[in-house]
């Protein structure tokens, strides 16, 4: 029989190296990752049966395990082993090479400086949380084994492999025989040594206890093949000093270890923080404790128990619109479908958790789901549970809130196109503010404002820094009013489509006119304003010809003090910023022209008045014009439409 050698990944020596020796308390991981694939690999041919009739596995689907050469092993011949094998779909040997062969697939090199970085920290959860962000599940193994032996038959197939490697970046794949298919995973254990804090994985006592922590959830049987004795018996005639030198008789057996209780089923009271957080991790696959545990149930015209989680860190495709995203979705305790986005809005696409409800039918199709008149029940009531929940962490636990906004808040953002449910989530929403330390919500910004104001005010830039010396902000900072800042990329299209806010309405500091102040202070501000517009429309309608390209109005501002000039989009107009994000997605926009404010109490202003009215055609007006709107742009942090007019408009003045 041909063996064919392949070599994987020139890291992997490196890598295996760093998993050894990184991991001190929590090298018993291994096991809850080979469950967990085969618990996968169970519910793949579950699902697959139900549509090929072929595939009906052979016996009840269960996942076993035994030991040999251990002291309590049938076969105690040889190297002490651990086997774990399961009836599931099995790999074919095509599957083996690209499956097992590439660890940590994407960015071996990443994960392993990432991980040197770690370990001079020796934060030894740390370290586990990369070995869960780079997905080194099966390669775990070789924490506790120097050599891993996979067998696998692939259900419908009767052919089988083994693929065998020590690790160290080759492995081999012959032909093999199996007369099940499923997968059998032998691990040649490493001596354990208590210095290294590694166990005897062929001891009863330490796979009971690591299944019992990891994995006691799992839906399917877990089965460990256990030493027993038959009690000694005293036969007719013999005393009691012969019974006692008879050797008790062994026989082994298969006894399952996992209780197998949906976790959500049992009474709150019983369950404990841990097996929570491991139950977690075995659904998502994160390495780190939630942040957050909601479980609730509900009861009324449709019938459900939810359990939810919130991460406590993003996932990296969490942007990706199209990644897989979802609750797991049972009726009654029969898994119907791993991720569910039918009961979870995209917006709260972050949640992880179970739904599990008696009135799904077994037989409904996973096509269907959505149309699924309990399944869109179900979704609206998880929603405003979830949204009621992450209020109360707002309320009772701002910290923590906090640190879910800024983990998961772009995300929520994305509610405002949800013209059901949006509206709920916005009192969710945290902002920085040009009045606050720290974040405020809409509501409090509301309690906040004074009578006379109007609109709720705000301002988008590029970064908290550039918000800050926007010379729209001047006006609003002297008078004392609150402007929140949106900084994020998101915020821009968010407010497409986010105009109102309870009775207030939100108005952007940079577009449209501005009235601040009581309804007085704004008429004679408006009045001073229009007098002065009137008195300097000549100037304005030159200054205008020389910007014709770039500017629709050259006008006089009230929402300037120290700067000299702003730009302004009109009401409703797209900000440059918004124009910037949609050109690099490669959506060509055309640039709207907007409003060039002069601020008419600034020297400037009167400079180019005095200019004007001795000589209406000074060429010096022209490289005003420039000058006056290349600043603007500067000060909001847009770059230089057109910057050769820009110098050469700099170099005539300066030359003067
Ligand atoms: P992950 O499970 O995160 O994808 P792993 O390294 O643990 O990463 O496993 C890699 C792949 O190998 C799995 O996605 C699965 O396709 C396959 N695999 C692992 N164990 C089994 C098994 N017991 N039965 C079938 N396929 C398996």
């Amino acid at each position: 029989m041909s063996t064919e050698t392949f070599s994987f990944k020139s890291e992997a020596k490196q890598l295996l190296n760093l998993m050894i020796h990184s991991l001190y308390s929590t090298k018993d991981i291994f096991l809850r990752e080979l469950i967990s694939n085969a618990s996968d690999a169970l519910d793949k041919l579950r699902f697959e049966s139900l549509t090929n009739k072929d595939l009906t596995p052979e016996g009840d689907l269960k996942i076993q395990l035994l030991t040999l050469g251990g002291d309590a092993s049938q076969e105690s011949e040889g190297p002490r082993r651990l086997v774990v094998s399961d009836n599931g779909v099995g790999m074919s040997r095509e599957e083996m090479i690209s499956n097992l062969g590439t660890i940590a697939q994407s960015g071996t090199r990443e994960f392993i400086s990432k991980m040197n970085e770690q370990r001079e920290g020796e934060s030894g959860e740390a370290v586990e949380n990369l070995i869960g962000q780079f997905g080194v599940g099966f390669y775990s193994s070789f924490i506790v084994a120097d050599k891993v032996e996979v067998v696998s038959r692939k259900a419908g197939s009767d052919e089988a492999w083994r693929w065998t490697s020590a690790g160290d970046g080759e492995f081999t794949i012959e032909s093999a025989d199996k007369d099940q298919a499923g997968t059998e995973i032998t691990l040649f254990l490493r001596d354990s040594d208590e210095e290294n804090a590694l166990e005897d994985f062929t001891t009863e006592w330490t796979i009971r206890q690591t299944i019992k922590r990891y994995s006691d959830f799992v839906q399917y049987p877990i089965e460990l093949e256990v030493k027993r004795t038959t009690p000694v018996v005293a036969e007719e005639g013999e005393d009691d000093e012969a019974v006692k030198e008879k050797e008790p008789e062994p026989y082994w057996e298969f006894e399952q270890l996992n209780s197998m209780k949906a976790i959500w089923k049992r009474s709150p009271d019983e369950v404990t923080d841990e097996e929570y957080n491991e139950f977690y991790k075995h659904i998502t696959r994160d390495y780190a404790d939630p942040a957050e545990r909601h479980r609730f149930k509900v009861e009324g015209t449709i019938e459900f128990t939810g359990l939810l989680f919130v991460p406590s860190s993003a996932p990296h495709n969490l942007h990706y619109r199209d990644s897989k995203h979802g609750l797991q979705l049972y009726a009654n305790r029969v898994l119907i479908k791993e991720t569910s986005e039918e009961v979870l809005p995209t917006w709260l696409r972050f949640m992880k958790g179970v739904v599990d409800s008696p009135d799904i039918s077994l037989n409904v199709s996973r096509e269907l789901l959505q149309q699924d008149r309990h399944v869109k029940t179900i979704k609206k009531s998880v929603t405003s549970k979830t949204v009621k929940y992450l209020k109360s962490v707002l309320k009772e636990r701002r910290d923590d809130y906090v640190n879910i906004w800024e983990t998961f808040g772009e995300v929520l953002k994305e509610s405002v196109a949800d013209f059901e449910q949006g509206k709920k989530v916005q009192p969710l929403f945290l902002f920085k503010s040009s009045t606050q330390e720290g974040y405020t919500t809409l509501d409090e910004y509301v309690e906040r404002m004074s009578e006379d104001q109007s609109h709720i005010y705000y301002v988008t830039g590029e970064s908290v820094d550039a918000i800050e010396r926007s010379p729209h902000l001047e006006a609003f900072k002297s008078k004392e009013i609150e402007v929140l800042y949106m900084d994020q990329p998101i915020d821009e299209w968010m407010m497409g489509s986010f105009f109102e806010y309870g009775e207030k309405s939100l108005q952007s500091i940079s577009q449209g006119d501005v009235e601040l102040g009581s309804e007085e202070e704004r008429e004679a501000a408006e009045e001073e304003r229009k007098a002065a517009q009137e008195e300097a429309g000549d100037l304005l309608g030159v200054l205008k010809g020389k910007l014709d390209d770039h500017i629709k109005e050259v006008r006089l501002s009230n929402r300037l003090t120290d700067s000299p000039a702003c730009l302004v989009s009109d009401n409703g107009g797209m900000t440059p910023q918004m124009e910037r994000m949609m050109q690099q997605m490669g959506q060509g926009v055309p640039s709207s022209k907007r409003i060039l404010e002069l601020n008419p109490k600034h020297e400037l202003f009167s400079k180019l008045k005095d200019l004007f009215e001795s000589d209406q055609d000074d060429p010096k007006l022209g490289h005003f014009a420039h000058l006056v709107y290349g600043q603007a742009l500067i000060a909001e942090g847009s770059p230089l439409t057109e910057p050769v007019a820009f110098n050469a408009a700099l170099t005539g003045l300066m030359a003067q």
